[in-house]
């Protein structure tokens, strides 16, 4: 796609792009706040701990992204700025209502967060002029939702965030950027600085700059690959491939671990049963765990989420989290703290529709912080056991597309679809083939 970049060469259709929302969880708020608009809001971690969402007024006034709630106190009472805790089911319900929209526009997508999504928009610059494409995206899911977005697009997904950090950063017009050549590709490039590369962050970031004298994300795509390819690992590498044009990463692909996994869904049926609706998330629980394993991570915070239907005539959500006192990646903890979590908000008499897990403050190592006081804390031949088992069940699972389950997963794995009409593909899937017992 763009010819003089140096690199390999890109399908002249490939175009991704990533729709992000703007300060998302602000915006959730607001939906139903109008009188917040203009005003700063927050929205903060579970026991309201810190801040994890800004509005752009919030920002100004220099409050930090992972501000402690009681040290920023001072800015909340002069400003009047709105501090809500987070309410995951509502962030939730606006994420699929958004995702809904987006599948109009494009049917290959990945949700990459809960607000971000990559779209394959491949092949469709012969049937539409991609830059208005974007715009009308950008503009419908605004319209639909209530959301803002801001759009990027590019060959790669790497140019794509890169294009949709210069449209939010940038206050551009239309909130919509498409890298569409070379001259559009090293402008981008050069507004993004080193440590907003996705997949470089922090950690990278002073290796590279001292190694590729790189300060911007331009100067990093012009280094020399040799030296990257001896100092680096195949991701940067392909970091830097992608910035070049090259494509590396294909949806469902990335450079860098996620910060938070979650996984929720609507209900087949409804449920009112507490074991029906625990056996549910269990099978949530586990799939979340494999993930998690699957990109070598811990998570050191767990939540749950359940709701009716918006429509019915007394709604209830609600959402609990668990700090989980050192990051784990076992899936026995976190069934553990899933069934506390949620004898804690279900509400007899309702009838659930939806429900989800979500991890968070995800990490790449378990870093015990030993306490003295609580020997269950530490690790121990217990950890090294369970280890094993996990690895063993996730090996066995990736084979034999999901035998093994939890106790608490129910003695069938939950069947949990929209479909609620699909008849079983008796002839078209071996796992639906009847059995005589
Ligand atoms: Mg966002």
């Amino acid at each position: 796609m763009y010819s003089d970049s140096g690199a390999g060469q890109a399908s002249p259709d490939r175009i991704i792009a990533l729709v992000d929302c703007n300060n998302f969880f602000v915006s959730c708020e607001r939906l139903f706040r109008p009188d917040l608009r203009n005003r700063p809001v927050v929205v903060l971690s579970n026991n309201d701990g810190c801040v994890i969402s800004r509005s752009d007024e919030a920002k100004a006034l220099g409050i930090r992204m992972g501000a402690p709630f009681f040290q920023i106190g001072d800015l909340v009472r002069r400003f009047r700025v709105a501090a809500f805790s987070s309410n995951f089911p509502l962030y939730l319900d606006i994420s699929r209502r958004v995702t809904g929209t987006l599948e109009e526009f494009c049917p290959r997508l990945e949700n990459y967060s809960v607000d971000e999504s990559f779209l394959d928009l491949t092949g469709l610059n012969r049937l539409y002029d991609i830059p208005e494409y974007c715009l009308k995206i950008r503009e419908t899911v605004t319209r639909n939702t209530g959301i803002p977005v801001c759009v990027g697009a590019a060959a790669t997904k790497t140019l794509a965030k890169a294009a949709n950090h210069a449209a939010k950063k940038h206050f551009l017009p239309g909130g919509s950027v498409v890298i569409q050549d070379d001259f559009q590709r090293r402008r981008i490039l050069k507004w993004t600085p080193l440590g907003d590369v996705w997949g470089i962050g922090s950690r990278l970031e002073p290796k590279i700059r001292q190694l590729l004298h790189a300060g911007n994300a331009l100067e990093f795509a012009e280094g020399d690959e040799y030296r990257l390819r001896h100092n680096f690992n195949k991701t940067v590498y392909g970091t830097w491939q992608e910035l070049n044009g090259t494509p590396v990463f294909d949806l469902d692909d990335q450079p860098a671990p996620r910060k938070q996994i979650m996984r929720s869904r609507t209900f087949g049926n409804r449920i009112t049963d507490f074991e029906k609706l625990r056996e549910a998330l269990a099978g949530f629980a586990a799939s979340v765990m494999q993930k998690l394993r699957e990109e070598h991570q811990y998570a050191g915070t767990m939540g749950v989420f359940i709701s009716s239907s918006p429509f019915d005539e007394r709604p209830y959500s609600n959402s609990a989290s668990l700090n989980l006192g050192h990051p784990v990646n076992d899936t026995v903890t976190v069934l553990n703290g899933m069934d506390r979590l949620l004898r804690h908000i279900f509400r007899p008499g309702v009838r659930y529709s939806r429900g989800g897990i979500i991890l968070w403050d995800l990490a790449l190592t378990p870093s015990y912080q030993t306490d003295l006081f609580d020997p269950g804390m530490q690790p121990g031949p217990d950890d090294a056991r369970r280890k094993k088992l996990m690895e063993t069940i996730d090996r066995i699972n990736s084979r034999k597309h999901n035998t093994i389950y939890f106790a608490a997963q129910g003695p069938a794995a939950p069947k949990i679809s929209r479909q609620t009409r699909l008849s079983p593909a008796y002839t078209t899937s071996w796992k639906d083939v009847p059995k005589v017992r």
